[in-house]
């Protein structure tokens, strides 16, 4: 993978989140903009004795079944115009309700009985049969809360059924939707993660811990999952899924002590393991103190981030990633921190939900991993280049970069027959060098290389056989058609004279050629081309001679 590679893989994932982030934020303004021809019913409408519907965190003494009932007229309705109704609940916390309408029943969720359902961060809605509108009309809800109650954030409504479908559209997207877009990214993360943990090689283990803490984290949207009926009861599902929420920042936290090698980020690991396991496990035993607990245990939470911090801070120079994970790790703490502030205050908005702890996770796991991976590539990259270049040294003349004799007796051993051959030898060499130099001599021999070259097919292969010696390879050629490429060299010779000093030097060489027409080994290919080379040479030399097999030339 090329540098540039990675860096369109990452463009297009920050595109991909940015998209999802920016899909999400309209869905929900539209959601909340909307303003339907309906009926808002508010918390305060419905009560029950003191009590109204206001979100509450509940206390030991606290009822846990309660009726809220509200007064709506016939007039109140008009609002929402003539038709069917339909009553619509958006994030009532609870783990069970049943809503009746002039004390006939018209729809329940969860599991009344014992509250062993998770329901509060979902839309419900229940039809009311027109006919039975009166003047004066009650709508009531009976409430099973086990730890807290009440409206979070948005009224009860009262629409017709034609205005229902938008509104429940936009309400579970916003609701449900939204975990549901947080637990496939985190998955979606820890696959990707750990797919390319397993690739890579050597395995760095601090992406083995990336990889569990945003499963973990996948497992913690749960949390805010519509389960009608669970196998279990209410605490122990509250422990399981802030188990994995705890588990999942003790992974990151020792994800990023493999990265940084900095002590406080696996202190951190472990006590955020022992701390869950100790206060939830041993010394929580219902589920109101669970509740009122688990805002300050998420300070746990914090103390992580902010050692996150700390450690990209410390790295900040020295390492590349380490900006990046300042960058996320700030983001996380000011969700994270107003998460704390808002569950304190009893608040009900909270921007730590797992969407952005899960954007940020898998963003920064994602980020890092392809940064390795092409980092690796890139060094991969350069060995691969070193091999190339040694390899090609090894197979090629330093002088006139044509292919050498190893690499000859290879290429003969593997190409296919019949192909001609042929030798070639300056001629008198010695006396050019003893007249003009060894400096001289070499850039003669460059240049008749460059002829060579410039002179046969594509499909020809020059090599040096050695000192003056040359030695050409044609596929599929006949003797008679190689000697005509070789007369054409020779003609090209003698019209591009060489010169020295003013003096006019002339070169030749004569050459032997052989017809391979089935397998030979090398030795015997160079024994039959020297012969014709021996010939032309005593024949006077500037000659060129083919091997005649009747002659034995
Ligand atoms: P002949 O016509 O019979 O081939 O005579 P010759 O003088 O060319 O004899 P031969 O081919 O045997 O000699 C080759 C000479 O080439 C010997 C050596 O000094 C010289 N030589 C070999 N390699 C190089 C080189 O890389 N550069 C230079 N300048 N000379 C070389
Ligand atoms: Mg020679």
């Amino acid at each position: 993978m090329k540098h540039s590679l990675y860096h369109r893989i990452l463009i297009f994932y920050i595109v991909l989140i940015l998209s999802v982030i920016i899909l999400n934020m309209l869905a929900y303004w539209l959601f909340v903009s909307y303003e339907p021809a309906a009926l808002k019913l508010d918390a305060k409408d419905f009560t029950s004795g003191q009590n109204n519907l206001a979100y509450y965190v509940l206390d030991h003494n606290d009822e846990t079944r309660m009726t809220f009932s509200a007064a709506v007229t016939k007039q109140d309705l008009d609002i929402a115009g003539d038709g069917e109704y339909a009553v619509l609940f958006y994030q009532l916390n609870g783990q069970a309700f049943r809503v009746s309408f002039n004390g006939e029943f018209i729809g329940s969720v969860g599991d009344i009985e014992t509250g062993n359902s998770n329901i509060w961060n979902s839309a419900h809605y229940f039809f009311l049969d027109s006919n039975k509108v009166k003047d004066e009309n009650i709508l009531s809800i009976d409430l099973l809360s086990l730890y807290d109650r009440g409206l979070t954030a948005m009224p009860i409504y009262i629409l017709k059924t034609s205005e229902l479908n938008s509104l429940i559209g936009y309400a579970k997207y916003s609701t449900e939707g939204f975990n549901q877009i947080a637990f496939g990214i985190s998955i979606f993360a820890c696959v990707v993660v750990f797919i390319l943990y397993l690739i890579s090689s050597p395995r760095n283990s601090a992406f083995l811990f990336f990889s569990l803490a945003l499963l973990f984290l996948g497992l913690f949207t749960f949390n805010y999952a519509t389960i009608y009926n669970m196998p279990f009861s209410c605490l122990i599902f509250k422990k399981l899924v802030y188990c994995a929420l705890y588990l999942s920042v003790s992974m990151a936290s020792l994800g990023i002590y493999k990265l940084f090698h900095r002590k406080a980020d696996l202190i951190f690991s472990a006590v955020t393991l022992l701390g869950y396991f100790v206060v939830f496990i041993f010394f929580v035993r219902d589920i109101i103190t669970m509740k009122s607990i688990y805002s300050y245990f998420n300070i746990l939470v914090t103390l992580n981030i902010i050692n996150w911090i700390i450690t990209s801070q410390k790295n900040f120079k020295k390492r590349g990633e380490a900006k990046l994970f300042l960058i996320g790790n700030l983001l996380l703490f000011l969700c994270t921190l107003s998460d704390i502030i808002m569950g304190i205050c009893g608040l009900s908005f909270s921007l730590s939900t797992p969407f952005t702890y899960s954007i940020v996770l898998s963003t920064v796991s994602i980020i890092l991993f392809f940064r390795e991976f092409a980092i690796k590539n890139q060094q991969l990259e350069l060995v691969n280049d070193a091999h190339k270049k040694s390899y090609l040294a090894s197979i090629t003349d330093g002088l006139t970069g044509l292919y050498n004799h190893r690499y000859l007796s290879d290429v003969l051993k593997k190409i296919t027959h019949p192909y001609s051959v042929a030798m070639l030898d300056i001629d008198d060499f010695k006396d050019i060098n003893d007249s003009f130099g060894h400096r001289f001599g070499d850039a003669v021999i460059c240049d008749f290389a460059h002829k060579l070259t410039n002179h046969v097919r594509s499909t020809d292969i020059v090599f040096r056989y050695g000192g003056d010696e040359f030695f050409i390879i044609f596929p599929r050629c006949s003797a008679e058609n190689a000697k005509e490429v070789i007369q054409k060299i020779q003609v090209a010779l003698n019209e591009n004279t060489f010169h020295h000093d003013g003096q006019v030097i002339p070169i030749t060489f004569s050459g032997g050629i052989y017809y391979v027409s089935c397998f030979e080994d090398a030795d015997s290919i160079f024994e039959k081309v020297d012969k014709p080379l021996y010939h032309s040479k005593k024949e006077g030399k500037n000659k060129i001679a083919l091997y005649n097999i009747q002659k034995e030339l």
